[in-house]
């Protein structure tokens, strides 16, 4: 494994003092959980950079692949070690990783050297132009681009020598545990899996609730939904899903209530029960995959139907993408396939056959007073018996 290191390179904007360690501490806490079962790594932070040691052999692709999923993560560099810095060694060092990193020589280039260890004899410039030298000698197909090298090729002296010049893409985005908490109202479907995928990419941890109707919904449709919380989990960390049995409420509304507005009445418990469970467990929010106008109880006068049972703020990332936009996110995180397995639904086995399309909260609000006086009792039940799943 020619690979010993990996230079974590991660966004800095806005971080400063405390909010900068707190950030750090995060994505070292992330790499690591990622990275679990990939092999032996020691995560570091150093000098205001996270390095990422191999302490065991490792694969590459499999290690590059998780941390292309750690929220925080700009760019990673894959580092050569050089444990004897001088120079004679230095050069043969770099000619080394230059010969195996690029097949194809005919490139241009340019050494970005620092020193770390001051005592060294040469100075930074010196050795840009001295390795620039070296390099043009050894391989008479490179050639030097100041301005826009396509290659960088970055030598940090310190007690060991770091050589890089690959910088892999990461997701961007902030480590997750840097934001609080907040609550996922997870499908089987395409959209809320983007949309906790999304909120996770801003640092915010995630818990899950799924409701399901068994018998009405199988085993199956619960399987796929922890599938996707566990495919959700890869890039936001472990999953704490409360999965709620939702019959009784739905067998009640279905007899209580009209049916033109079962949808929108079951979406309304739903988020009470979900902003409970949020509350008791420490969310700041609930999240979920609405986009306006997808189906009839998105549209405005749905969404604030459904949104007026909260008090806590509801996030909607996915509110204003289109499906093909939602679609393309769910196969770029690997959600895809498992949302489209065609499980049923809760909320598509009661379904009218005309649904409103615009409630009318104080409307709605009388049509739930037929459940006065036994919905309370169905909630505290549906909420104290709810299985809960950790998916990591
Ligand atoms: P999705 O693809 O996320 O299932 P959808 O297009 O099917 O969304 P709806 O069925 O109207 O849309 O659901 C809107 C949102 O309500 C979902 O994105 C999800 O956040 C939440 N939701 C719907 N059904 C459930 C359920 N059975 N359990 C938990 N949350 C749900
Ligand atoms: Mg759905």
């Amino acid at each position: 494994m020619m690979f010993k290191a990996f230079l974590i390179k991660y966004g800095e904007i806005g971080l400063k003092g405390k909010n900068r360690y707190l950030f750090e501490d995060a994505l070292i806490r992330q790499i690591r959980f990622a990275l679990k079962g990939a092999g032996e790594f020691n995560v570091t932070k150093e000098q205001g950079r996270i390095y990422v040691d191999a302490l065991s052999d490792y694969d590459y692709d499999e290690v590059i692949g998780r941390l292309k999923r750690v929220f925080g993560i700009v760019a990673i560099c894959p580092v050569v070690h050089c444990e004897d810095s001088r120079w004679e060694c230095l050069t043969q060092a770099v000619g080394d990783y230059i010969d195996a990193v690029y097949t194809d020589k005919h490139f241009t280039f340019k050494v970005e050297s620092r020193r770390a260890d001051k005592r060294y004899p040469k100075r930074s410039m010196e050795i840009n132009a001295d390795m620039g030298e070296y390099l043009l000698d050894r391989f008479p197909e490179l050639s030097v681009d100041v301005h826009k090298p396509d290659v960088l090729l970055n030598i940090e002296i310190r007690e060991q020598t770091n050589i890089y010049s690959l910088s892999i893409p990461g997701p961007g985005g902030m480590p997750v545990g840097t934001n609080g908490k907040a609550m996922l109202l997870l499908s089987g479907g395409i959209d809320s899996p983007v949309a906790g995928y999304m909120i996770a990419k801003r640092g915010v941890k995630i818990d899950a609730t799924y409701f399901h109707a068994p018998p009405y919904t199988s085993e199956r449709a619960k399987e796929k939904v922890v599938d996707l919380a566990k495919i959700v989990a890869r890039y936001s960390g472990p999953i704490k899903l409360n999965i709620i049995n939702f019959t009784q409420i739905q067998l009640a509304i279905y007899e209580k209530c009209p049916h033109e507005e079962l949808t929108i009445i079951m979406r309304r418990y739903m988020m009470k029960i979900a902003e409970r469970i949020a509350r008791e467990d420490g969310s700041l929010g609930l999240i979920t995959g609405e986009s306006i106008g997808q189906v009839a109880s998105q549209t405005m006068q749905s969404l604030a139907a459904t949104n007026a049972v909260c008090t806590m703020p509801v996030y909607r990332p996915v509110i204003g993408f289109d499906k093909n936009d939602i679609v393309a996110v769910s196969e770029q995180i690997g959600a895809f396939e498992t949302s489209i397995l065609p499980y049923e639904d809760c909320c598509t086995i009661f379904v009218a056959k005309h649904p409103v399309t615009k409630p009318n909260i104080r409307i709605i609000e009388r049509s739930e007073r037929h459940l006065e006086g036994i919905i309370e009792d169905m909630i505290e039940e549906a909420i104290a018996s709810r299985e809960v799943v950790m998916c990591e």
